[in-house]
């Protein structure tokens, strides 16, 4: 790893005025988890650490029922998970925290880390970057390895799958992501925030690199009922293969409206409209699962190797329905 300057401010203030204006002079530092071994790989190597642990601002889980849910930065995934009122309503996102299944990551990851982790695609883990080529230029991803790559989103040139597990959910519940910069605040929907990068050096997100994701506010549940279904290879350190996050707003025993994200088959978390198209006006049964869960890959082009994440997508986005209409918020 290379030498670095580390501090740790203690006021959002003096974190942001200690942020470089291009990405990589100076990196955030939360619970450490992703970045660490970021550097010790070289695919960054940051000048400056800002570790922003200390700043209590963007700590805490609050929940009213007229404000709904607001989690600091900073909560760890085992808070989230250990806190009551978001298993109870909001089990989408208590389900995806739960699917990170190391403790140790839950106990020091942060949200706010694991909506900005980098992408677990190998390529990029071995230092060729994003846009890997061959030596006459052809594309690594499409010739090469692509088992899980993206079959959504996919026209290039970008084909790596967004890792989050919590982001989906978010999308689904509609919540709020607010950033705080050298002006202040500033809001996204957490379906705005994700960005596929399209040139060498862009970053996931809408992040600009001395701005910091603060916390992030999820609207009231009552009503809404939802729920998380990840498929994995295993059950233990590793990231979804496919993953579905769904929110029904009902009117007796039909769908008003429904928000429906797939997780780990795109460069961003994907909404699926047609599938939300599909489920609104009706009322929920195994076949219009299927048919809305069919509905969701609508569009999906895998590449040579992954044609196998389509059933796995398809699936996951019909059993998280079936599973949010059986409880609910
Ligand atoms: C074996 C293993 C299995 C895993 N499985 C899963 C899984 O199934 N699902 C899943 O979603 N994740 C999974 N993870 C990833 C894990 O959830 C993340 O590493 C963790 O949440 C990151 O949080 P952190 O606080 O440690 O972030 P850090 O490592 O401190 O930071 C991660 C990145 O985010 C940036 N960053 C951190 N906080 C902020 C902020 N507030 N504002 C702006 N930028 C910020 C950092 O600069 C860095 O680029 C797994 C990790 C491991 C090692």
């Amino acid at each position: 790893m290379n030498a670095f300057e580390y501090i740790a401010p203690t006021t959002k203030e003096q974190a942001v005025s200690l942020l470089g204006n291009q990405w990589g002079e100076s990196e955030i530092l939360a619970g450490g988890t992703d970045l660490l071994s970021l550097m010790k790989d070289y695919l960054t190597t940051p000048k400056r650490v800002v570790n922003i642990k200390a700043i209590k601002e963007f700590q805490g889980i609050k929940y009213t029922s007229s404000a709904g849910l607001r989690l600091g930065a900073l909560v760890t995934l085992d808070e989230l998970l250990g806190n009551a009122t978001v298993k109870k309503e909001y089990p989408a996102l208590a389900q995806a925290a739960e699917g990170v299944t190391s403790p140790q990551i839950r106990n020091t990851g942060t949200v706010g880390g694991e909506l900005c982790q980098r992408s677990r695609c190998w390529y990029f883990r071995s230092g060729l970057g994003y846009f890997p080529k061959d030596e006459s230029g052809k594309d690594l991803v499409v010739n090469g390895q692509n088992e899980y790559h993206a079959i959504l989103g996919n026209s290039g040139p970008a084909y790596f799958v967004h890792p989050s597990s919590l982001a989906p959910a978010l999308i689904a519940l509609d919540a709020k992501i607010r950033i705080f910069g050298s002006s202040g605040w500033r809001d996204v929907s957490a379906e705005q925030f994700f960005a596929t990068p399209k040139n060498d050096g862009d970053r996931e997100t809408v992040l600009k690199p001395n701005e910091i994701l603060g916390e992030i506010i999820v609207p009231p549940a009552k009503g809404i009922r939802n729920a998380t279904y990840e498929v994995r290879q295993k059950e233990s350190l590793d990231w979804p293969l496919a993953a579905a996050a769904v929110a029904l707003k009902m009117n007796g025993k039909t769908i008003q409206s429904a928000r429906v994200v797939l997780g780990h088959v795109a460069p961003v978390p994907w909404r699926a409209q047609d599938a939300e198209k599909a489920l609104t006006g009706k009322a929920v049964s195994e076949s219009l699962a299927a048919e809305a869960g069919s509905a969701a890959v609508n569009g999906a082009k895998p590449l040579s190797q992954n044609g196998y994440k389509v059933q796995l997508a398809r699936v996951a986005a019909k059993r998280a329905l079936l599973q949010a209409a059986q409880g609910g918020a």
